[in-house]
């Protein structure tokens, strides 16, 4: 995701876009949160002799700036999402399937759940009790699974497609699925999939996934990964897609509307697909092919083999620069040929291709981890502008530095956010912390090692953590085996203090004293 820096705090690019979206008129609440219960056959709770007695799982994965977020007992290992979409492109029904194993005997389980409406739930093909609270959803198997049981759970909802007045409404970037301009997208991070259907939505309960969508013909549907079947029946068109990589909740596309698929063979044989306002392809099909296989060539070179096998961008009016897995979600304008121009949107996309290392392949452990995903990209985003327009790299950090003292006291050091200093808090720790201040710790590392022994560790952290998530710890120990030196106490003096140390090759760098 991109932040507009503002005077006092960073604002997402999509509370920017709604102000000036042309707004479509509609009154339909975007959701609502009354608890409701389902009927189905109670659970009983055996005790036996010897085996631990079955408990309900955690509410929340134990994630300090996002306690609600995903959910414990089970490990996901696959999700599967259906949408069947009424004509208009308004409203949805959505079918999460979802295999997990139970870490411990369970009596019940949550999932994530904002707004849609259930109809249904059941536990290996049984129906199943539910009831809801707040943005959990409860289930309770007719059954305690047994510690260690793989298990399918399967939970069909009706949910709305926000307008852009619905979605400002909810003052939050993280809308789930927003309809604008004739365009379906999705915009969740972090916590706008559960607004969709019901999961696990959290980064580290990511998996392999299949979405399916059926939409009527007369629009086009895309989602994240591999297009691996299409059936046309009665008016309407499903199309498969499968994501091998696991893909996180938050990283979730589904695109609805008249645009073409434009299909390209990138570097090292990745499948490139675009997909673009039919109307528009000759104007910003030039600009695409021009930077996204530039761009892939480019981070090849710095950190090893890209992590997809496809890849490619979802163009809409609205846009929201975002990294959704394998399909990166840009506005039509920052595409064209003056929108590059202007917006130096080839940066803008080399920040979202970067994404793909590190936040979708290596996704954070903990929302405090974000650091690692966006630091990364805004660092490889000021290289990409230095090599290829002459901007001063440099300059750009020291600026960020000055400015280090103001930011890192009001929202917190960099990977120890203060989610209540976030406005929206939904939006935590989406900050200056995790995009400057995580950019200034890789820049500061790399002018402590060198710059061969850092990119040995950038190397190493996408290759290991491949297809995984890691965190904060992982990274400081990582580059301390990589390097032959103790980096503890030096990354530590970047990443849990609200003062800068002084930056290695720069003692002239001061941080702004400010009020
Ligand atoms: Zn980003």
């Amino acid at each position: 995701m991109i932040l507009r820096i503002q005077p006092r705090s960073f604002t997402p690019y999509l509370a920017g876009a709604l102000a000036v979206a042309s707004l479509t008129s509609g009154c339909a609440s975007a959701g609502a949160d009354a608890a409701t219960a389902g009927i189905g056959g109670a659970a009983t709770t055996p005790q036996s002799a010897g085996v631990a007695a079955p408990r309900p799982g955690a509410a929340g994965i134990g994630d300090r700036v996002h306690p609600g977020l995903g959910n414990g007992g089970y490990d996901v290992r696959r999700y599967g999402l259906a949408l069947r979409f009424t004509h208009d492109l308004s409203a949805y029904t959505a079918t999460t399937t979802l295999t997990a194993r139970a870490r411990q005997a369970l009596s019940r389980f949550d999932l994530d759940l904002n707004g849609p409406r259930v109809r249904s739930v059941t536990v290996d093909g049984r129906r199943a009790a539910w009831s809801t609270s707040g943005q959990e959803l409860r289930v309770t198997p007719r059954r305690p699974l047994p510690a260690g049981r793989e298990f399918t759970v399967r939970v069909t909802v009706r949910g709305t497609v926000a307008t852009p007045r619905q979605a400002r409404r909810l003052g939050t970037s993280a809308v789930g699925l927003i309809r604008a301009q004739g365009f379906v997208q999705s915009i969740n991070q972090p916590s706008g999939a559960h607004r969709i259907a019901a999961l696990a939505d959290h980064p580290a309960q990511k998996a392999p996934a299949t979405i399916t969508i059926t939409a009527p013909s007369k629009v086009n549907s895309i989602a994240n990964g591999r297009l691996t079947g299409t059936r046309h029946a009665g008016g309407s068109t499903t199309r498969r897609f499968t994501s091998g990589e696991k893909l996180a909740p938050e990283l979730i596309q589904i695109g609805l509307g008249r645009f073409s698929v434009v299909h390209r063979r990138g570097p090292g044989g990745i499948h490139l697909r675009y997909a673009v306002p039919t109307g528009k392809r000759k104007a910003l099909m030039p600009q695409i092919d021009r930077v996204v296989p530039s761009a892939i060539g480019w981070f090849t070179r710095r950190l090893g083999p890209f992590p997809l096998r496809t890849y490619g961008i979802y163009a809409t009016p609205l846009g929201g620069e975002l990294e959704t897995q394998s399909l990166t979600l840009l506005a039509t304008s920052e595409l064209t040929k003056s929108g590059m121009r202007h917006n130096g949107s080839d940066s803008i996309v080399t920040h979202e291709i970067s994404h793909e290392y590190f936040g979708n392949s290596v996704s954070p452990r903990r929302w405090r981890d974000l650091w690692l995903n966006e630091g990364h990209a805004v660092y490889y985003e000021s290289l990409w502008s230095a090599a290829k327009h002459g901007s001063d790299a440099a300059k750009r950090f020291k600026s960020a530095y000055q400015d280090s003292g103001a930011q890192l006291r009001r929202q917190g050091p960099v990977a120890a956010p203060r989610p209540g200093a976030f406005k929206p808090r939904s939006m935590a720790p989406y900050g200056f912390g995790a995009y400057q201040g995580g950019a200034l710790t890789l820049y500061a590392l790399r002018q402590k090692v060198g710059a061969a022994t850092f990119q040995r560790i950038e190397r190493a952290w996408v290759s290991e953590h491949r297809n995984n998530t890691a965190g904060t710890g992982d990274y400081i120990r990582l580059a301390s085996r990589v390097s032959g030196q103790n980096l503890r106490p030096f990354l530590r003096s970047w990443l849990y203090s609200t003062k800068l140390p002084s930056m290695p090759g720069h003692p002239n760098w001061k941080v702004k004293e400010t009020k």
